[in-house]
């Protein structure tokens, strides 16, 4: 037991650890995600700037003359060089000018090493100032021979080269701006997660939660059929389905109770009434003897007889009202005694036969012969078999088939009695054991109480047992009376 216990709240524990899991699980997975854009993003921006620069780089190559030389120096690519002004001089060994490309701006024909050397190793800035030519040299070697090259750029055309200069720190800068950038997308996309996490969280946990909570008020309000729904995998759901069990457990026994106040209240008016009616006649027919209004002595008599027969109808009722109480009372236990069934069915039977006969009723018995031991209260069965047996012959006309059957089965005892007489409408046979239920011919003769039947239900009950109206061929009327072994 204890471990079925420990193994349910383990499955249980189980399922919320799950769709915990689950949750975190997917949120993880947006974060991953996020971050690897972040990343991808300052990767590719850093890419991106450094792609920026070596294309500076390139722009830097392309002005110098270690890059553009060529054997065949008559044919060497000028590129922009030409268009920004510059020209590209091509001296032989002895560093004399012996072919130009482009439009040469200056009158030097010749050069010494030591000019060479200030070219290659003039400052940029020293020459943006004094208006000069941005300088390159190279040497190559064409037929066993040796030349330059040297490419001249006016300095002012060459803004480009101010931005490879300060190009590092443009450089972190860029890198610096795109990480912040992406860095912001990063923190508002996390911003984003959790605010739709929180958003599918409160719809997975606070929405399931809002519905019991607006069920219960629901309920303690005393809307009894409400019902909650929502859709749940987990605790929610067994919640959400005992919630709806207490519901309806609750409303079946809320209408129980408002049907039994109802039956109280109707008992009440009906005890009142039938009380009141021969309580009437009581007082004015001994008012009108009393009085002497009723000189003839035959009607006096008369008088005294319906005196008679409603005080007597009024004693029938009480010892109903109280037989009937008594049954209801929790507290009341029924005399059981062991005892033959069979016996006791035929000992009921004598006690009918006379009327029996003087109604020309047609009496089918079948009663075992062999004893049918059964615990039950005599005094209490007797009443019950007696009620309604007693109905059938009040309520029949003469000659009436009446069947009395009595077996035992698996189950326990089983007692039929039938009659084919008038019958009981449907209609009244929903709640022919209902208190002061009485059928048309019952009001007629007005002999009826409406509460044989009902005392009848509850000493079988009281016993353990069923009473229930039944169909049974060749008959119109079929009480039968279930009596079971184990309680027997
Ligand atoms: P009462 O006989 O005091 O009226 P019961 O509870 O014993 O009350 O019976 C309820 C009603 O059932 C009766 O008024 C009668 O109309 C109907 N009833 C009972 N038994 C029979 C029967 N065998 N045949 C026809 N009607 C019956």
């Amino acid at each position: 037991m204890v471990l079925k216990a420990i193994k349910k709240v383990r499955a249980k524990f189980k399922r919320v650890y799950l769709t915990m899991f689950k949750h975190y699980f997917v949120f993880f997975i947006i974060m991953v995600m996020i971050l690897t854009l972040g990343i991808g993003l300052i990767v590719r921006s850093i890419i991106e700037t450094t792609s920026s620069k070596e294309y500076i780089g390139e722009v830097q190559k392309y002005f110098m003359a270690s890059k553009i030389v060529r054997a065949d120096y008559k044919n060497i690519d000028m590129g922009k060089i030409g268009a920004l002004g510059g020209w590209v001089e091509i001296l032989d060994s002895d560093k004399k000018l012996i072919y130009v490309l482009g439009n040469k701006k200056d009158e030097q024909k010749s050069y010494s090493e030591e000019d060479l050397i200030y070219l290659v190793d003039q400052s940029y800035d020293k020459l943006k100032n004094s208006g000069e030519y941005y300088c390159s040299v190279a040497n190559f070697k064409a037929d066993e021979k040796k030349y330059y090259c040297i490419v001249k750029v006016p300095a002012e055309a060459m803004d480009i080269t101010v931005d490879i200069k300060s190009t590092d720190e443009k450089y972190i800068e860029k890198i610096a701006l795109k990480m912040v950038g992406s860095f912001i997308l990063v923190i508002l996309l996390i911003f984003l997660s959790v605010f739709l996490y929180a958003f599918w969280t409160s719809r997975k946990i606070v929405k399931p939660l809002r519905k019991i909570l607006e069920g219960i008020k629901k309920m303690t309000e005393g809307d009894y059929s409400t019902r909650i729904s929502f859709k749940a995998d987990n605790e929610f759901a067994e919640i959400k389905d005992a919630f709806n069990f207490m519901a309806e457990k609750i409303e079946t026994s809320e209408r129980e109770r408002e049907r039994v106040e109802k039956l109280k209240q109707q008992l009440l008016v009906d005890i009142s009434h039938d009380i009141k009616t021969p309580a009437t006649s009581i007082q004015g027919y001994s008012k009108a003897l009393y009085d002497g209004v009723v000189p003839e002595e035959k009607k006096q008599k008369r008088y005294l007889k319906i005196i008679y027969d409603k005080s007597q109808r009024v004693t029938a009722l009480i010892d109903n009202l109280h037989e009937l109480t008594k049954l209801d009372n929790q507290a009341y236990v029924i005399c059981r005694e062991k005892q033959d069934f069979c016996e006791f069915t035929r000992e009921i039977l004598a006690g009918f036969y006379k009327e029996i006969e003087d109604k020309g009723f047609q009496l089918e018995v079948e009663i075992p012969e062999r004893e049918i031991i059964y615990e039950f209260d005599k005094i209490e069965m007797s009443r019950a078999v007696s009620n309604i047996i007693a109905n059938s012959l009040k309520y029949n006309p003469d000659k009436t088939k009446m069947k009395i059957e009595l077996s035992k089965n698996k189950d326990g005892i089983e007692f039929i009695i039938a009659d084919d007489g008038i019958g009981i409408d449907e209609e009244l046979k929903e709640q022919i054991f209902e208190p002061f239920t009485r059928g048309d011919s019952s009001r007629r003769s007005t002999g009826g109480t409406g509460l044989g039947l009902s005392i009848a239900k509850k000493i079988i009950e009281k016993h353990g047992g069923r009473l229930t109206i039944n169909q049974h061929p060749g008959y119109k009327t079929c009480f039968k009376i279930e009596l079971f072994s184990d309680k027997g």
